[in-house]
């Protein structure tokens, strides 16, 4: 035994040392070999173009001269020797070999270390530093961000390492680094990862854009910062927040979701009791520290510094409008009515700069609305001081942002202020004109349901649904449309109780500071979610072919009935219980008009203002008609928008189009003449010069008769 080991290992030991000699002498040959840079090109040259012939490897490696004949064949010769190249006799090409590849492989890693070494790789990061590359950073990255396993990181991160490398002149920045990680990802198929990994933001040349076209953003700065933030904010919303289908479903223009960078974030219409907040005054307990409190409001000094910065705070908190009640109880409380004028209208002016949100119009939503309760008649003085201070207001500013409702009971009551309310039209104010209940300036209802609140409430209506669409997609058949219709409604409801859900969880952390601390808002659970239908008027007259004066309106009717039970159905389903259907005014009238236009060609389609392609919204009665009616055209009028208006739960808009009416009495009268209406608004085109800022008083082609710029911008909200 001991002897047969023995004579084993005496055995092999010299065969071992002989092949580890033989071995590391072809090491040192090959090092040697790749002494030269020339060989090394050499071996790229052949690796990256395939087999050459000799006078072309020789040209390609840039021995061009007869001179340097002698060295290059010298070069060739020593990588044929080491096998590193080989000579192909048949076709008389040099090829590399595998070991030649290994070989250049291990020059190229020996060149990437020797670079990181030297400490040249350093990465500029978002968080204003510069760092040395660690390809550690970007496994904990794809770990943590997009939770993929520790071993597939590993294997992802190498191949970005190889890539990076390559980069070696370029100004590596941590934003270049997640471009090639997430093309990495893409080119493995891992879209999932990679939406986890993405970097949301506005390409540069947006920013250089809006900065160049400081103009066309509207409010300077503000516009500026908020266009910034919610273009990324937005494309978060539909990347990530939203289900795929239902965000296709916005991008295909089945539905729109208006304001979008904030949708997700604050509510739409918040209805406020502010006699209620001026009693108790505001404690925001600490969220809000510049102003964290906010004492009573005892008189009305107290209120010209008070209401500036409860509607700053509460425009930070809606996307659309705030609607403040019982202003009417808490001036009775402080002031008499001589103050107020006076008071008042520097309350408005500084109620009018709290902050912006719409950056794609330039009416500045969200706008704040104040509710006059005109029904008691020992208020009129006060009223009227009230109105005669938002007539003062309107001259101070060229895009109103504070409106009125006025809240009647009877007709007599609005008998005694139409002659003011006309006035205050004529000069560019915004007036709604509600019977019953309490409703934004767009037709909105505080209310869905019979619940009785005195308190805060919330309303999202943010979704509209594209009927038109359904129309023509529906071949003419008004039963299919509607059940088409009755589908829609499930995602749309879907997505806005994914919604609410956020957002009362984000209210919960105390994200919208006024809405957490008000002791009448306890929670958004109450909240009222409303779907709004856009293009009615198109989809039953002109797709599906029935005359509004033949049969049309009952078409209509049954749409909505259809609608709002279908609402009201799948809401409950889902534990909603204050869900409504509306025909108000918002962004998708424009956008819905220009999708389906190419899709389904102009025809059918309403063109408003400035040629610009929109459906029809809410609905429209035209003030001529009605001072001038052909046989009691009015009553049947107001009878036909009464009935949608009592179908719609979630609201109705009801403009009364006051543009062809000449003098204030006209107005006067079709106001009057309307007084039946569960709701209306008067409304008149005004012009803005852009130059000047001053309104126009009138819609006008040419220039500004102030100016006499050309740049004249229809305002209407
Ligand atoms: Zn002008």
């Amino acid at each position: 035994m001991e002897q047969l080991s023995h004579d084993y290992s005496f055995q092999s030991e010299p065969r071992r040392d002989g092949i580890l000699e033989s071995a590391s002498k072809r090491v040192r040959m090959i090092f040697s070999v790749m002494a030269s840079p020339n060989r090394i090109d050499i071996l790229r040259i052949l690796n990256s173009k395939g087999p050459l012939t000799y006078s072309e490897l020789k040209s390609l490696a840039g021995f061009k001269s007869k001179k340097e004949s002698g060295k290059f064949a010298y070069h060739l010769r020593k990588l044929l020797r080491q096998s590193l190249v080989a000579l192909n006799k048949a076709e008389r090409r040099y090829t590399i070999t595998n070991l030649g590849k290994l070989v250049l492989s291990l020059a190229r890693q020996i060149e990437e270390r020797s670079i990181i070494e030297s400490g040249k790789m350093y990465v500029r990061t978002t968080r204003h530093s510069i760092e040395e590359f660690n390809s550690h950073k970007i496994i904990q990255s794809l770990v943590r961000e997009a939770n993929m396993p520790l071993e597939q990181a590993h294997k992802i991160t190498e191949e970005v390492e190889n890539k990076v490398y390559k980069f070696h002149s370029t100004y590596l920045t941590s934003s270049l680094i997640r471009e090639t990680v997430n093309s990495v990802l893409i080119e493995h198929g891992h879209e999932e990862y990679r939406n986890k990994l993405a970097r949301l933001g506005l390409p540069t040349s947006d920013i250089f854009e809006m900065l160049n076209n400081i103009d066309k953003v509207g409010n300077g700065i503000d516009s500026v910062m908020t266009k910034a933030a919610q273009s990324m904010l937005a494309e978060h919303l539909i990347t990530n927040t939203l289900p795929k289908d239902i965000a296709d479903m916005h991008l295909a223009g089945e539905i729109n979701i208006s304001n979008s960078g904030i949708w997700g974030l604050v509510p739409d219409t918040v209805f406020v009791n502010i006699a209620h907040l001026a009693e108790s005054g505001i404690d925001l307990r600490g969220k809000f520290l510049n102003v964290s409190r906010l004492s009573s409001i005892n008189n009305v000094g107290e209120l010209a510094t008070a209401l500036p910065i409860l509607v700053s705070l509460l425009s930070r908190e809606s996307s659309t409008e705030i609607v403040l009640d019982g202003i009417i109880p808490l001036l009775n409380r402080i002031a008499d009515s001589r103050e107020v004028i006076t008071s008042f209208t520097r309350a408005l002016m500084g109620s009018s700069v709290a902050p912006i949100y719409s950056s794609n119009s330039m009416f500045g939503l969200p706008i704040t609305t104040i509710a006059l309760d005109i029904v008691d008649q020992s208020n009129s003085k006060l009223i009227n001081a009230i109105l005669d201070s938002y007539n003062n207001y309107l001259n101070f500013t060229s895009v109103p942002r504070i409106g009125i409702a006025l809240k009647f009971g009877n007709n007599d009551n609005l008998r005694d202020y139409s002659a003011k309310v006309a006035a205050i039209i004529r000069t560019g104010g915004l007036v709604s004109i509600v019977k019953n209940g309490s409703r934004s300036l767009n037709g909105i209802h505080k209310l869905i349901s019979n619940k009785v609140s005195s308190g805060t409430v919330a309303t999202l209506q943010s979704l509209s649904i594209n009927l038109p669409r359904l129309a023509y997609q529906s071949n003419r058949d008004e039963t299919y449309f509607r059940a088409r219709l009755a589908l829609m409604l499930k995602p749309a409801l879907t997505a806005m109780s994914i919604r609410k859900k956020t957002l009362t969880d984000l209210i919960r952390k105390g994200m919208l500071p006024m809405l957490s601390s008000s002791t009448q808002f306890t929670q958004l659970g109450t909240s009222n979610i409303v779907i709004n239908l856009t293009g009615a008027k198109e989809s039953v007259h002109n797709i599906l072919g029935h005359d509004i004066n033949n049969g049309g309106i009952e078409i209509l009717q049954k749409v909505l009935k259809t609608a709002v039970d279908v609402a009201t159905d799948q809401g409950r389903q889902m534990g909603e219980d204050h869900v409504g259907i509306a025909m108000i005014y918002d962004d998708s009238a424009g956008r819905f008009a220009s999708l389906d236009s190419d899709k389904y060609g102009k025809i059918s389609l309403v063109s408003s203002e400035q040629g610009n392609l929109a459906y029809s919204q809410g609905l429209t009665i035209n003030g001529r008609e009605l001072i001038f009616p052909d046989d009691s055209k009015s009553h049947s009028i107001v009878d036909k928008c009464n009935s949608i208006d009592k179908l719609l739960n979630g609201g109705l808009a009801v403009n009364l189009d006051v543009n062809d009416l000449s003098s204030d009495i006209e107005m006067k009268n079709a106001i009057e003449s309307v007084s039946d209406l569960q709701f209306f608004r008067p409304v008149i085109k005004h012009m803005i010069c852009s130059n000047c800022g001053k309104r126009l008083g009138k819609e006008v082609t040419g220039r500004c008769e102030f100016c006499t710029s050309p740049y004249l911008l229809p305002l209407s909200i």
